[in-house]
């Protein structure tokens, strides 16, 4: 099969590369020419474990090439994914679907033959109608189908999820198309990942449904994690009390500082938007964003707290700056939130993240940028473990204290146990556990 895919950021090459492992030949196209240039030459503009051979190797084989001209590659393809991003339109939490519908003009002008195009960006339901409306505008001659294929991948865990998923969502009602999208997805009925076929709205809507579940998942922690603290449970064992429960299942179980990251955010509050004007509003998804909103605020106040309840002219050090491991990036991080909020209380912010420390620099000021964890921490007044990359977890706690100082630990991941904490002297504060823990 020939696979054009447009846009060619963290779900794109993911998936560019990984379809061209299965043995298709796949052009990645991008409308920045830096990113092409730089994977033209061999280097991976974003940082995803495992990515950078899988694109080399396939480069190599002569089944993966790069492109900013989109004509030779939906020209020659069976099948034309959309990967675009579609961030939240400024003022309304709308998904903003100019990308997407450029690209649907853009392929229509040069499309050849009978044409898939799939939809792989998380979009809001109708959007498929929009793009076939779209397309037959552009060329009313053209011959073509419409499908909603959206992407579960992870951003870390990416090339395993895409390559064992736990399902495969297509929506489309064209037979024709179906049996493209068969062939695509063929290398992986043999692992026997489950591929199911719905209408092309209902496959939109699942992806949002996803998204919102988990981030409400993850925000009932953090409720029962705040409420521990009050009641002196402790979170981590309420959430393996429920988790074993194969109704509800140990995963997004993990008390922390809320989610982050470039779909969760964007994607409650567009599914919020389109639940609001379908007259049919959810309020359980409403109040899930909500909460999440003011929980990074308040893990700032946690931290001013266990200062002593000021931070001004103190210096915090922060490790990990990304909203989790394994990527760089830094997308509504909520990183982001608490060091301004951090800031705002007359704090200076020390940092240290493995990959995330250079699309921060973009996103924050007057921070230091160090060189490992330990350099974050000489002479800070507090340590804020933000985001749990595994460096942070066997840190060499007594050279951390020595370079302290003050021995101050918020550790909003939970990576380590407040009596071994307190036996090295650290005043230690964590997620919904009481201090013993
Ligand atoms: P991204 O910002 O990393 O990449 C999008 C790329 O598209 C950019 O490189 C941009 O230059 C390019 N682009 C935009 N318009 C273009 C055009 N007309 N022609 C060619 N290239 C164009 O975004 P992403 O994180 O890969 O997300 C893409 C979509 O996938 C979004 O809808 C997102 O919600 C969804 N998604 C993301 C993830 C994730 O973990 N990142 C997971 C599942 C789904």
């Amino acid at each position: 099969m020939r696979v054009a895919m447009i846009g060619s950021g963290y779900v794109g090459l993911v998936s560019g590369a990984c379809f061209a492992d299965f043995g298709h030949v796949v052009t990645c196209v991008d409308k920045d020419p830096a990113k092409i240039e730089a994977l033209t030459r061999g280097d991976i503009p974003i940082f995803e474990p495992g990515l950078d051979d899988l694109v080399a190797t396939n480069v190599k084989e002569g089944r993966l090439s790069f492109a900013t001209d989109l004509t030779e590659a939906v020209r020659s393809a069976d099948a034309v994914f959309i990967a675009v991003g579609t961030p939240s339109r400024r003022g309304d939490g709308h998904a903003d679907l100019s990308y997407v519908y450029q690209a649907a003009r853009d392929i229509a002008k040069v499309m050849d033959g009978y044409t898939v195009i799939v939809t792989k960006s998380t979009v809001p339901v109708g959007t498929g109608d929009e793009v076939e409306r779209i397309v037959r505008e552009t060329r009313p001659d053209a011959d073509f189908a419409v499908v909603s294929n959206p992407e579960f991948l992870r951003e870390g865990a990416a090339i395993a999820d895409f390559k064992r998923p736990d399902r495969i969502v297509i929506g489309t009602d064209d037979e024709r198309a179906r049996r493209v999208m068969a062939e695509v997805y063929r290398p992986l009925y043999l692992n026997q990942a489950p591929i199911l076929y719905t209408g092309r709205r209902t496959a939109e809507l699942t992806k949002y449904a996803a998204n919102a579940f988990l981030a409400t998942k993850i925000t009932f922690i953090n409720e029962i994690a705040d409420l521990c603290e009050k009641v002196g449970a402790n979170v981590q064992e309420v959430a393996r009390g429920i988790g074993l429960d194969n109704r509800i299942g140990g995963k997004f179980l993990h008390a922390g500082p809320g989610y982050g990251g470039s779909c969760f955010p964007k994607d409650t509050l567009a599914l919020i938007k389109t639940a609001q004007d379908a007259g049919s509003p959810m309020r359980i998804v409403e109040t899930v964003a909500a909460v999440n909103d003011q929980r990074k605020r308040a893990m700032a106040r946690k931290v001013i707290a266990a200062c002593g309840g000021s931070v001004r002219g103190k210096t915090v050090a922060v490790l990990g700056l990304t909203f989790k491991p394994n990527t760089d990036d830094m997308r509504e991080a909520p990183a982001l939130s608490i060091i301004t909020a951090l800031q705002d209380g007359g704090a200076k912010i020390r940092a240290y993240d493995p990959e995330g420390m250079e699309q921060a620099q973009s996103l924050l000021e007057h921070v230091t940028y160090c060189d490992n964890a330990y350099d974050c921490v000489e002479g800070a007044d507090a340590l804020v473990i933000v985001t749990e990359w595994n460096a942070f977890r066997a840190l060499d706690l007594d050279r951390v204290k020595g370079q302290m100082k003050a021995p101050v630990v918020v550790d909003l991941r939970n990576i380590y146990r407040a009596d071994e904490m307190a036996r090295r002297g650290f005043l230690y504060v964590s997620v919904g556990r009481p201090d013993g823990a």
